[in-house]
């Protein structure tokens, strides 16, 4: 197995739960600080796999040079995987290797607002890109979890809504809500994020349901049910 990216060595500092089925796994290394991307970016994790390593795709939830500190939010699905167990497992002191931070989607800083709309596992890079975006800025949104048991906290939050036990996989709730935000006025910037039928179903509804032009909408499909190591690449 080759691997011809940069890739740095990082240590677990510690792991706590954020909300009922999302961890945060905070790294620490020497050449975190040095690390330059944009909000919204995500990067490769080199997890235990069956054969060796797998490659998981994580965004950055935050970045604390001062501290080294880099921190990651991984849902803990049931339908299981390397980068879940890895999750489930890890405990400080345990070493990780990362590849170095690549963007799918950023900020559009001229946009007149910004509407940001996505499961939980996309909720982590828009809500970090979020709390980017200076205080002024006007931003609407809605989120997606199973419960409020799985809403992930922020220090600005979104609303959510609940899909109960339907499956996040093309999601109707998701998609009823985004067609019932209010939109401000203006050319705005729509980031959307998370399993990759809803990111599909979510854009069109955007484009032909609420006037945007499709160069406005970021979109990151993160996830798609039975496709391990999605957006990873190959191991
Ligand atoms: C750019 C990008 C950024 C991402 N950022 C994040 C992030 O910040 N936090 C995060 O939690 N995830 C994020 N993801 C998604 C994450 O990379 C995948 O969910 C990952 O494949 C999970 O790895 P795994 O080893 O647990 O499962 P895999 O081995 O990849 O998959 C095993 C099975 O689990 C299913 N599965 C994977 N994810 C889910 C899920 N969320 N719900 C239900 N079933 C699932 C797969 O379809 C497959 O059938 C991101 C993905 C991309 C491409």
């Amino acid at each position: 197995m080759t691997y011809p990216r940069r890739h740095f060595l990082t240590r677990v500092e510690g792991v706590h739960d954020v909300a009922a089925a999302m961890r945060q796994i905070d790294l620490v290394g020497p050449e975190v600080p040095r690390l330059r991307f944009r909000p919204g970016a995500h990067v490769v994790v080199r997890v235990p796999g069956d054969t060796g390593e797998a490659r998981r795709v994580y965004s950055i939830w935050s970045h604390e040079p001062r501290h080294s500190r880099l921190s990651l939010r991984i849902a803990l699905h049931d339908a299981g995987g390397p980068g879940c167990v890895w999750a489930r497992e890890t405990q400080a002191n345990d070493r990780v290797t990362l590849e170095a931070p690549r963007s799918k989607i950023t900020l559009d800083e001229t946009a007149a607002f910004h509407l940001f709309a996505g499961d939980e596992t996309g909720a982590v890079p828009l809500l970090a890109m979020r709390a980017a975006l200076p205080k002024a800025a006007t931003v609407v949104g809605v989120f997606e979890a199973p419960g409020a048991a799985e809403e992930m906290p922020a220090e600005e939050p979104l609303p959510w809504v609940h899909r109960g036990r339907a499956s996040a996989a093309g999601s109707r709730v998701l998609l009823r809500a985004v067609k019932d935000l209010e939109l401000p006025p203006g050319k705005g910037a729509a980031y959307i994020a998370g399993e990759s039928d809803t990111c599909r179903l979510l854009q069109r509804l955007l484009i032909e349901g609420r006037g945007f032009l499709r160069r406005s909408i970021h979109s990151q499909p993160q996830w798609t049910p039975g496709r391990p190591g999605f957006g990873a690449g190959q191991d």
